[in-house]
């Protein structure tokens, strides 16, 4: 075989003399357009009707803008998270040409040098890396022009819907090109932004419950996946300064051109463009205002609720200087949600009930949002009805309209359209709201329900209306017109004004965890006191309880749905639980900074706020507040035929009938965890040892191992429900004392108290021997004994599981 061999000269002019010819087969844009659509636009687009394909015109090569991804058709569960309308990631992007290659590269926006000095950003460029999000094809080309096959890139799974389900452990799910196509009828180009959708099939195998419970066919998924490709922001917009105590979420990136003397760290908050016509005028219309649209999809009367509500920051807007400033008004027909324009308010439907979410489409540059887009799911307002024909037992005669319980909950849905759109004006939670006469729409409300001794439901407090006064504060921050006056002094004597209001601002953080200390930042609870608070509702909780039968269900309901609606109102105290326990081991403190004012610092809670809180907690442990009336577990039969437990049905240990001893062991376990948290314990002990004026670690364990051990004389369920409530406890510290969170000198502690109750529990003098009568306590006492000596519980239990309260 002959072999042709080429000197390496030879070879580069055989290369070189190639390529011409490659770029000769490259047609022009004209050429290859010729019997396309046309859709001039920011990014103009073409479209071939034969092919399905998308061509981008790609004019503007190494220009930054950005680029959205998102999900117009959704999965339709709310354990998977793909929804509706939910946005994906935000890029700062450019197309870069690389020879025959077009690639889209996101650049990395958190690592910046701000000085002006061009070597110094480029070194910052080239230590931290960017992302090239795709390769594309040219297909044609001009002289200031490429033309790029974009379909590909559209029909890939950039919303990471695949990666989605496999980590809600719905299966192993791919794309099939044969069953996604581009979508013409969401593909537009306008001035400012283009907007490319496609239909996209997911196959899969071994479908997870989810995904069954919410797809056509779970072993194809079908869903929407949509690009916008927008146009940057003109350089007008100020970015404003993050503090603290602002109230905002906080865009951050790091400066590596900050002088030494000076934090690396920039941030601003995130918020819309406004500003005044007449920046002079105490108010003035907004040069352009900001309007959200509603879905027009939403039935009556939720969509005035949602209107009404939405509207309420014009309020607080007012309050910040301007006129007209936020509007809310219906989205036209034919308008894309989806598109970049429009700051929307979607009504979410899913399989089952689910969180709601305000997120935002936000310039990460500036810190400027884009696009509001309101995720409100549907099913929220029904969960409040319930809640409300629970505690009211209304249907005496079977067939009543509850219409005054349904302005409750659409009271409600009006709160939460305020909230959400909040989240989408930059507004982080605020949980330390409610304890002020509900000052935001920012926290979390619980419905504020009253009962007389008549047993008549008072809902004229539900839920608050309007905008609180920290609202208004936060949009004075956010959005005043600071252009005629200097902006650091306003926002200041803003910040100065809340302290004076004794207005708090504590957020996610410090709120959630179920070790938190702050005592007043709650979710779902009302009133300054939580412990007061605790005792009132479990008071409402009692007499409804007692009531509660025949007349919660309509006529022509199963008896069987009793279950569902028993279940919110036995646990109606649980948030209220979640808040008083905070005070325990709590620590008062806020986001300060250091000015002029004295620091507050981290102040412990005062002993005797802390033992009213230990007292009304240790009251949800006693049988008598545990117990479901006998009224009660003789009426509810296990499920009539054609009906099924859901998730918020009762889990229990007695088959296909109620479980009595359920809810109380529930919530016996949701207090008991909560309250003998290690995090807790190991405060106390600390808060303890530093001042003997304050609650100890050895004051809570004794205060509950008196209350739970000590003998009572009790009989029938107030029986089996204390001896629950003992194996719960003594489970419970056995499960702390193996655990690694809980500080050596709380171990020594606790080990003592669970000696003690061996001692006590297997004293045979004290409870006159061994006979059946003490066979739980001998029981019990072994139990713990073999944990000590062994380290491990010597029998395997689970606790039963709370089933899902909020949201709410
Ligand atoms: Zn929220």
């Amino acid at each position: 075989m002959r072999k042709t061999r080429f000197a390496p000269h030879m070879l580069s002019a055989l290369l070189l003399a190639m390529i011409p010819q490659a770029h000769a087969a490259i047609k022009s844009i004209d050429e290859f357009t010729d019997k396309l659509n046309h859709f001039p636009g920011f990014y103009a687009f073409y479209s071939d009707p034969a092919s399905g394909k998308i061509y981008l015109d790609v004019d503007k090569l190494s220009q930054p803008f950005l680029l959205q991804h998102s999900l117009p058709y959704g999965v339709g569960s709310n354990d998977i998270g793909l929804d509706r309308g939910q946005l994906g990631s935000t890029y700062l992007v450019q197309f870069e040409r690389f020879g025959d290659k077009v690639m889209l590269r996101a650049l990395n926006t958190y690592f910046r040098a701000s000085a002006d000095n061009s070597a110094e950003q480029q070194s910052v460029k080239e230590a931290f890396a960017s992302s090239i999000l795709n390769g594309f094809k040219v297909v044609a080309e001009d002289d200031d022009s490429v033309l790029i096959d974009y379909t590909p890139y559209l029909l890939s799974d950039v919303h990471g819907v695949s990666r989605t389900l496999a980590a809600r452990k719905q299966g192993s799910y791919s794309l099939d090109a044969s069953r996604s196509a581009t979508y013409m009828p969401r593909s537009k180009a306008f001035m400012k932004n283009t907007e490319l959708e496609a239909v996209l099939t997911f196959k899969g195998s071994k479908p997870g419950e989810y995904v069954k419970q919410a797809t056509a066919n779970p072993y194809a998924v079908t869903i929407h996946q949509h690009h916008s490709l927008i146009e940057l922001p003109d350089e007008n917009y100020q970015p404003r300064a993050f503090h603290p105590q602002s109230g905002y979420w906080s865009i951050e990136h790091k400066d590596y051109s900050a002088p030494l003397s000076e934090s690396m760290y920039v941030r601003y908050i995130p918020r819309h463009r406004l500003n005044k016509k007449d920046p002079t005028a105490k108010v003035s219309e907004p040069v352009e205002p900001i309007v959200y649209y509603l879905d027009p999809g939403v039935p009556e009367p939720v969509k005035t609720a949602l209107l009404d509500g939405a509207r309420w920051w014009d309020q607080a807007f007012e309050a910040a200087g301007y006129k007209n400033a936020f509007q809310v008004k219906v989205l036209p027909e034919n308008a894309d949600p989806m598109d970049i324009r429009y700051n929307v308010i979607q009504w979410v439907h899913r399989a089952t009930r689910g969180w709601s979410y305000g997120a935002s489409v936000i310039d990460p540059r500036t810190g400027e949002i884009i696009k509001g887009h309101v995720t409100l799911g549907s099913l929220r307002v029904r969960q409040d009805i319930l809640i409300a024909e629970a505690l009211a037992a209304p249907f005496v005669k079977g067939d009543e309209v509850t219409a005054h319980l349904h302005a409750m909950a659409l009271d409600r849905i009006r709160q939460l359209s305020a909230h959400e759109i909040g989240h989408t004006l930059g507004i982080a939670h605020n949980f330390s709201a409610s304890v002020k006469d509900r000052a935001s729409v920012m926290d979390y409300p619980h419905p504020l329900v009253g009962m007389n001794d008549q047993g008549e439901l008072d809902i004229s407090k539900g839920y608050a209306s309007g905008m609180g006064e920290w609202d208004t504060q936060v949009i004075k921050y956010g959005y005043s017109d600071f252009t005629a006056v200097d902006e650091s002094q306003g926002l200041a004597a803003i910040l100065a004004e809340n302290k004076s209001k004794g207005l708090e601002f504590i957020s996610d953080a410090d709120a959630r965890p179920k070790g938190g200390a702050h005592p007043t930042a709650h979710l779902w609870d009302n009133g300054g006191d939580p412990a007061a608070e605790l005792t009132r509702v479990l008071d409402i909780r009692r007499k409804a309880l007692a009531r509660f039968g025949l007349n919660n269900i309509k006529t022509g309901e199963a008896l069987s749905q009793l279950e569902e609606k028993l279940v919110p109102l036995y646990l109606f105290h649980r948030y209220q639980v979640e808040s008083a326990v905070k005070l325990i081991g709590g620590v008062d403190y806020d986001y300060e900074v250091r000015g002029a004012q004295t620091a507050k610092g981290a102040q412990v809670v005062g002993k005797a706020q802390q033992q009213a809180a230990l007292s009304a907690l240790l009251d949800t442990l006693s049988p008598e507040q545990l117990m479901i009336p006998e009224s009660v577990l003789a009426l509810i039969p296990p499920k009539a035929y054609g009906e099924y437990k859901t998730r918020e049905s009762i889990k229990g240990r007695t088959g296909l009938t109620l479980d009595a001893m359920a809810l109380p062991e529930v919530a016996a376990q949701h207090t008991l965890s909560l309250l003998l948290n290690p995090q807790r314990l190991n405060r106390l002990a600390q808060q303890g040892a530093r001042n003997h004026a304050n609650l100890n670690s050895d004051d809570l364990l004794n205060t509950v191992y008196q209350h739970v051990f000590q003998p009572k004389a009790e009989s029938g369920m107030a029986t089996k429900l204390a001896q629950r409530v003992q194996f719960l406890t003594a489970y419970r510290l056995a499960e702390l004392g193996s655990s690694d969170k809980l500080a050596p000198e709380v171990q020594a502690q606790l080990r003592y108290y669970l000696s003690q109750l061996v001692e006590q529990y297997s004293d045979d003098s004290l409870f006159g021997g061994s006979s059946k009568a003490d066979a739980f306590d001998t029981y019990l006492a072994d139990l713990v004994a073999q944990y000590l000596e062994s380290g491990q519980w010597p029998q395997g239990f689970k606790a039963l599981p709370m089933p899902p309260g909020s949201p709410i």
